[in-house]
């Protein structure tokens, strides 16, 4: 059945009222790729920027299996027993709806997902890495606007999302597992030095001596990297998402941190630092959009990659005779 489509003030009129299937409505235009769902959801974002409420927005990463589902399911409930609303939204640019999308997904946070004040949503599907971020850090808009004052955004702690991730949360949470003896290896010191807190994950039972022996590695490790541009110390602690052990305290060192940089002026410069990184990131991802999407550039770089395989032009000169015929015809 075809829905009738709302203006964009009726969709800002019902998010603000906490209508959560407009809401989802609003944030299906906005991952929309066709143009005149972009336009209409652009105006509906920009309708929603004076309604956000206070939020504490807080990336969640860590690899497959590090727990990262059962600890949200956790953390969430604990989260709103302090009352407010929680929304976690994804970024997966690997996920394809079809296939279901791994992060964010209602199934795998049994709690939250039949909570009536949290909306879980999965990754926006497949594209690249900054159009599935840039959806993202949209949709949180339209969730602060609903009166959500607390975002969680998960990705998967493997690749290049946290950057994306990093560039949108007030906090960023890196959780980890003990185990293998050597901790540290196989972390990229980069998504390391991201983390304002690392949470190693499952200490109970017979892993909690392991855990707490993580714990005192990634301790050391901190301690040896540069200090953070928010003056704050990065804290480890451990705690179990399954058995619910430490929540108070991983969350305790959350609100720590949001009561610290709220002090100091860091937390309203590293957001509007966000919006300015937003702005460019959007900017370059139109212009290599516009750019590539060319029909006569995509013919002519096919032959221009054939010319430099064959070593008949040089990389830089097939690059440029491609550039020349593309700012000259956008004169
Ligand atoms: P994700 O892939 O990071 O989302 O990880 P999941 O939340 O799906 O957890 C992966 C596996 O670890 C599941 O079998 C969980 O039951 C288990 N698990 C998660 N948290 C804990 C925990 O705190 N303690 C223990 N013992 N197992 C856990």
């Amino acid at each position: 059945a075809k829905r009738r489509s709302f203006t964009a003030s009726e969709y800002v009129e019902g998010i603000v009222k906490g209508d959560t299937s407009i809401l989802s409505q609003a944030v299906t235009l906005v991952e929309s790729n066709l143009y005149e769902h972009q336009t209409l959801a652009q105006e509906v974002i920009e309708k929603c920027l004076p309604h956000a409420c206070d939020s504490v927005r807080v990336g969640i990463t860590g690899v497959p299996g590090a727990g990262k589902s059962t600890s949200i399911d956790t953390f969430g409930l604990h989260v709103l027993k302090r009352g407010g609303k929680l929304a976690v939204l994804a970024i997966d640019p690997s996920s394809e709806r079809s296939k279901g999308s791994i992060l964010g997904d209602k199934t795998r946070m049994e709690k939250l997902s039949v909570h009536p004040n949290a909306f879980i949503r999965p990754s926006p599907s497949a594209g690249s890495l900054g159009g599935v971020a840039r959806k993202t850090r949209e949709t949180i808009v339209l969730c602060e606007a609903a009166g959500y004052n607390n975002i969680f955004v998960e990705t998967v702690g493997v690749g290049q999302s946290e950057t994306a991730v990093h560039s949108m949360v007030d906090f960023f949470l890196l959780i980890q597992l003990a185990g293998t003896g050597d901790e540290l290896q196989g972390i990229k010191r980069g998504i390391m030095e991201m983390a304002d807190g690392i949470v190693i994950n499952k200490a109970d039972g017979s892993n909690i001596e392991k855990a707490k022996l993580a714990q005192a590695q990634f301790r050391n490790a901190l301690h040896l990297f540069p200090p953070t541009p928010s003056g704050w110390t990065p804290q480890v602690l451990t705690y179990s998402g399954y058995y619910e052990l430490g929540i108070a305290e991983v969350w305790d060192m959350i609100d720590k941190y949001i009561a610290f940089v709220k002090k100091n002026g860091y937390f309203d410069y590293k957001r509007q630092e966000q919006a300015k990184y937003w702005m460019f990131e959007t900017i370059n991802e139109q212009l290599r959009d516009h750019f590539y999407r060319n029909p006569q550039i995509e013919r002519m770089l096919e032959e221009k990659q054939q010319k430099v395989l064959n070593n008949e032009q040089s990389s830089f000169m097939a690059a440029k005779d491609v550039l020349d015929y593309y700012f000259d015809k956008e004169k």
